[in-house]
């Protein structure tokens, strides 16, 4: 059976990947060093072919025997991640992707780099699709992490065509569901817990900007298929549809029957102003497309922040 290494296995999205892989018959490597990642979301997994490495990835990695698949998760994901950890993010990015990669050289392993629709900043085209090259600041507070990110892009580019390594890249876009924190900073968790706990919800700026959600079972459907095909340049995985920050405030609330009010806190900078993938080459080359509507993956993200807080309702 093949030996996978997830980086960041014991994150939201890792450790998704980490039970997919494992129902799929994998050997599961999980490496995280827990900076944003949490035991908990792997704490379920009884398997004797799986093994978590509590490990900072932007040191030289070793793994005894062989290795087919290396998957780069490890990073902070959230603004308020990578804005408190600047210097890991750009060096798990960097560093990261380096010895992740020099490991896939050494394994003869297929590797598949975690990238993001960060790489388009604050885009000029829209949707986006994978051409576009993007509108990003270097030097605002995002640019430690879409920087870092463009840096892994070339870089598992250069391993691809230099080295020869089996590469894919995938691009993904804002994803939400249950394992998020409570404390995560992002949209969807900060909103749900605001409405369930009856708080005022903090919508940055007028709330006019878009983002397009993805709920994670359609994501890591996305990225196994990525993973088995043959396709080495970006591709992006995200749910085209669109919606306004205040719209999806406006559905929570609705969701949750909050009594909540919706409150303007400013915009932070460099925030971009809409997002929406173009997914068509990931229709094409993959047969993907999300399947899971907002308001059912809302659900189920609402019961898992419930449980999580203890909820009266
Ligand atoms: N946002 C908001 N209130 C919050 C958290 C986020 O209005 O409490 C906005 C944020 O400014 C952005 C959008 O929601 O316009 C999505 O933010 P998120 O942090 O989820 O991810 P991003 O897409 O910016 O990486």
């Amino acid at each position: 059976m093949p030996t996978i290494l997830v980086t960041g296995g014991a994150g939201f999205i890792g450790s998704y990947l980490c039970d997919r892989f494992l129902a799929e018959g994998f050997e599961v490597i999980c490496m995280d060093n827990l900076l944003t990642g949490d035991v908990e979301n792997i704490s379920h997994i009884i398997n004797n072919k799986f093994s978590f490495i509590n490990y900072d990835v932007t040191n030289y990695v070793y793994i005894k025997g062989k290795l087919d698949y290396i998957l780069h998760f490890a990073s902070p994901a959230s603004p308020l991640d990578y804005m408190e950890y600047p210097i890991q993010t750009l060096k798990v990015g960097s560093l990261g992707t380096h010895k992740t990669l020099g490991l896939a050289k050494e394994k003869g392993a297929r590797f598949l780099l975690a990238s993001t629709s960060e790489v388009y900043g604050d885009p000029l085209v829209h949707p986006q699709n994978e051409d576009y090259w993007g509108n990003v600041n270097p030097v605002g507070p995002r640019g430690v992490y879409d920087e870092a990110k463009r840096f892994a892009e070339a870089l598992t580019m250069a391993y691809h065509r230099y080295h020869k390594v089996d590469t894919r890249i995938i691009r993904i876009f804002n994803t939400y569901g249950p394992r998020m924190r409570i404390k995560d900073g992002r949209a969807i968790p900060n909103f749900i817990t605001q409405a369930l706990l009856d708080e005022d919800i903090t919508v940055y700026g007028d709330g006019m900007q878009t983002r397009s959600f993805c709920y994670i079972k359609d994501m890591v459907e996305g990225i196994y298929r990525l993973l088995l095909s043959d396709y080495n340049l970006p591709v992006n995985i995200g749910n085209p549809s669109e919606m306004t920050v205040k719209g999806l405030a406006e559905e929570i609330i609705r969701l949750t029957g909050s009594k909540s009010k919706i409150t303007n806190l400013p915009l932070p900078e460099d925030d971009p102003k809409v997002r929406q993938p173009d997914i068509s080459r990931a229709r094409n080359i993959l047969g993907w497309q999300p399947r899971v509507e907002l308001g059912e993956g809302l659900e189920k993200t609402i019961g898992y922040f419930k449980a999580k807080l203890g909820a009266p309702k």
